[in-house]
């Protein structure tokens, strides 16, 4: 399947709810105040957040009142307008450097988010573009992570440092450095803890794992990245803010958009937060972990002309 189809079938929900409402006044010449509550209707189902979703009506009403020629299909491509606006600057790529290596990515987020099977994904694809990475599996906690991580670093024949059930985890993260810098690794991935994100325990043994490496390399972790589950919607704003203001992110994963995704809050989290999407997990396979592109996005969840089923 290519990439931009993987897109379609990722923000395919969020496409269909938003495809209904815009579709609905395709035939009006003129947009009414029951059409622009069908499209703030499904802009919100969409999860695209109070602030987006007000900006694209206001946009709306003022062409339709200012521009005698406005079709109501216009109203398609303002909504795009705003949405690339407000993610202009969101694309990110990995880069490395010789002067600090091993690097190291924090994956940070709530239980079932996705940073396990991500950190493999991950792994595997940054291997396969010829740098060496090491998986750290530091999420001792939950029982069957490290387990989890191991069958996947077989798997993928991928190096793994890990610890017994309920070890420090900040050991395992120096113990996975440390093997990484001796090993002369590109990557370590370090894959943490969920829990609960409110819970100050998990807080604390994040910051004692930030601290740890820092004992290492005064620059690590380089990257610390939110990984969140685009399936719950704007829940996972919440998430971001706080592991944003208790950890210090530095970029986003969303994963899970192979399912019930509706797709619009990594818009609300760009547009709050400013992190960098890294990628988007568009599936269960390794190689299903994506760059994210603003384009293959928009022309995905509001297409101009192709028809959604
Ligand atoms: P963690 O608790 O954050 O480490 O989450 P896991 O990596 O264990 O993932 C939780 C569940 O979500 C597992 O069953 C994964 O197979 C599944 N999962 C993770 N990423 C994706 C994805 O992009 N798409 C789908 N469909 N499932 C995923």
């Amino acid at each position: 399947m290519g990439i931009f189809t993987k897109f379609q079938k990722g923000f395919q929900k969020g496409a269909v709810v938003l495809h209904d409402a815009f579709s609905k006044i395709s035939s009006r010449s003129k947009i009414g105040e029951e059409d622009l509550s069908f499209i703030e209707e499904a802009l919100f189902q969409a999860d695209f957040g109070v602030e987006t979703t007000e900006e694209i009506i206001g946009r709306i009403i003022e062409e339709n009142k200012s521009n005698s020629n406005f079709q109501s299909e216009d109203a398609t491509q303002l909504a795009r307008e705003v949405i690339k606006k407000i993610l202009t600057g969101c694309e990110a790529n990995l880069s490395f450097s010789e002067n600090s290596k091993p690097q190291v990515i924090c994956l940070i987020g709530v239980n079932g988010s996705g940073k396990t099977t991500t950190s493999a994904k991950l792994g595997y694809q940054i291997n396969a573009q010829g740098k060496k990475v090491l998986l750290g599996a530091c999420d001792t906690f939950r029982a069957a992570a490290t387990e989890q991580l191991r069958a996947w670093a077989d798997r993928l024949e991928l190096e793994c440092v890990f610890g017994h059930h309920g070890a420090d985890s900040a050991s395992v993260a120096f113990d996975a450095y440390t093997a990484g810098l001796a090993r002369g690794s590109d990557l370590v991935i370090i894959d943490t803890a969920g829990r609960l994100h409110n819970k100050q325990n998990l807080m604390d043994e994040l910051s004692k794992l930030k601290r740890v490496l820092r004992k290492k390399d005064g620059g690590a972790p380089h990257h610390s990245w939110l990984v969140v589950d685009g399936s719950t919607g704007m829940n996972g704003l919440e998430q971001a803010k706080i592991f944003n203001e208790k950890f210090g992110l530095t970029g986003l994963i969303v994963t899970k958009l192979d399912g019930t995704s509706k797709g619009g809050v990594l818009v609300s989290i760009y547009r709050e937060l400013k992190l960098p999407i890294f990628y988007l997990g568009l599936g269960e396979n390794p190689d299903d972990l994506q760059s994210f592109s603003i384009e293959y996005y928009l022309d995905s969840v509001l297409p101009l002309s192709a028809v959604v089923d």
